[in-house]
């Protein structure tokens, strides 16, 4: 009889591709995903680091696990990622209910760790840094989920050291993987029906693999003819370097997003954070994109009321996000990571962090309502991906990541489909197919 896993993933993108990947592998030794938690006999928790309180909701979600089980065999309980790479053996001591820890660079050693669980009852924490192996495991599989838009992680890791963030512990140094290896996987994922390839890393246009770049990687995924359109998320400003810029000149298939997180407008608060880029230079990236293609937008993340934030500073975010007219991004209001420089800084006064949250999101929603709305009445290439949830409709996404709803039938997935926009929301566009396509696209 089969074994059933259920898999629990919080947290970014790279976090929905490994957990794709540890299916992939258990798959090899018997397992079947399902959705239904109670016929689980292994529940897996992919966790993140990233938000508040991280470590204790994980021990939140075990007791409700627990309690879920209470009048059942109790499945074997793993927790993988970010919090799992953190705490390690400390997770098992604290909760007995867990029975194997596994950080995000040992996924390619989870059968072995499963097998020998069940053998030998031995409860067990994997928490190498071993990407390298990783990969070279983890490439020779085949992706069969068949999702239109699939991600491929082609780096991993951070030296930047950020003053907030955890990732440079929970992930590692940087690591490119290897150019061939990263063409096989796309070929594979295209043959297996992804259109769209998003390119993956916690910093990854700092992909450099025998000094081929992204910009390199760009240009070869698009040879490949099934694929028709390619992301890449997340970059750092640092890592904006003239290639990938002047990509933009000639790719046909890089589509016009870019998400660059800036974190601040401050230069006071970037030194601050150690984010070991200025405003100017960001300022510079934004208008020698803008002067390749008008039509090019930007998406990024704020960090609100970081400790020494001033109101001069703040006004200098919001500026900031009025100059560049920023569309789909996330604003979160500082709170500390435990081991990271920030964690011991004071922190300011939480009913001025809440103000100027509240402001931010406002600007952000306000650009993201007149770009959806400028958009009413054009005509955008929709790549569809599914149907509605009540297969009445079909759902996909503009160029710029923007959800299309319209009355397209089962076989427009996978197209890319011309949508006259009728009407629009904050996080929605709504159309109808065009039949003559004479007419020009936006
Ligand atoms: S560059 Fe990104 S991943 Fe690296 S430390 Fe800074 S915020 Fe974290």
């Amino acid at each position: 009889m089969s074994q059933k896993i259920f898999i629990k993933t919080f947290g970014c993108q790279m976090n929905e591709y490994d957990s794709n990947r540890i299916y992939d592998t258990v798959k090899k030794i018997g397992y079947i995903k399902t959705d239904k938690y109670e016929e689980a006999n292994c529940y897996l928790l992919n966790t993140c680091h990233i938000r508040n309180k991280a470590k204790e909701k994980v021990y939140h979600e075990i007791g409700r696990v627990k309690k879920l089980f209470k009048s059942k065999k109790k499945p074997l309980v793993i927790i993988a990622g970010c919090v799992a790479q953190a705490e390690n053996q400390e997770m098992i001591r604290r909760e007995p209910y867990i029975d194997l820890v596994i950080g995000p660079q040992s996924y390619h050693k989870i059968n072995n760790t499963i097998l020998n669980y069940i053998d030998k009852q031995n409860k067990f924490e994997e928490t190498e840094f071993d990407a390298i192996s990783k990969f070279d495991y983890l490439s020779k599989i085949k992706n069969e989920l068949g999702k239109v838009s699939s991600f491929l992680t082609i780096q991993e890791g951070c030296d930047k050291f950020c003053h907030f963030c955890v990732v440079p512990f929970t992930r590692g140094p940087e690591y490119s993987r290897p150019f061939s290896q990263i063409i096989d996987e796309a070929k594979s994922l295209v043959d297996s029906g992804a259109k769209e390839l998003i390119l993956l890393g916690q910093n990854v246009n700092a992909y450099n693999n025998k000094g081929t770049r992204l910009s390199n990687l760009i240009l070869e995924i698009e040879k490949i003819s099934g694929i028709k359109r390619i992301r890449y998320s997340t970059s750092h400003p640092k890592d904006m370097t003239e290639d990938l810029i002047e990509v933009y000149k000639y790719s046909k298939k890089l589509m016009p997003l870019i998400h660059l997180p800036v974190q601040s407008g401050s230069n006071k608060i970037l030194k601050l954070m150690n984010r070991k880029h200025s405003i100017d230079r960001y300022l510079e990236i934004f208008y020698n994109l803008k002067e390749i293609n008008s039509n090019i937008e930007f998406s990024s993340d704020f960090i609100i009321g970081y400790p020494g934030e001033e109101n001069q500073d703040f006004e200098d975010t919001l500026n900031l996000i009025k100059r560049v007219k920023f569309i789909n991004s996330y604003s979160f209001i500082f709170s500390p990571r435990p081991g990271t420089v920030a964690a011991g800084l004071e922190l300011i006064d939480k009913k001025i962090s809440n103000k100027r949250l509240e402001k931010i999101q406002n600007q952000l929603f306000e650009n993201q309502i007149i770009k959806n709305k400028s958009l009413e009445n054009k005509i955008l290439n929709v790549l569809v991906e599914n149907l509605t949830d009540d297969k009445t409709q079909v759902f996909g996404r503009s160029e710029y990541m923007t959800p299309v709803i319209f009355d397209g039938k089962k076989n427009d997935i996978g197209k890319i489909i011309p949508v006259k926009i009728r009407r629009s929301n904050r996080s929605t566009l709504f159309g109808e197919i065009i039949d003559n396509s004479n007419q020009k696209v936006a």
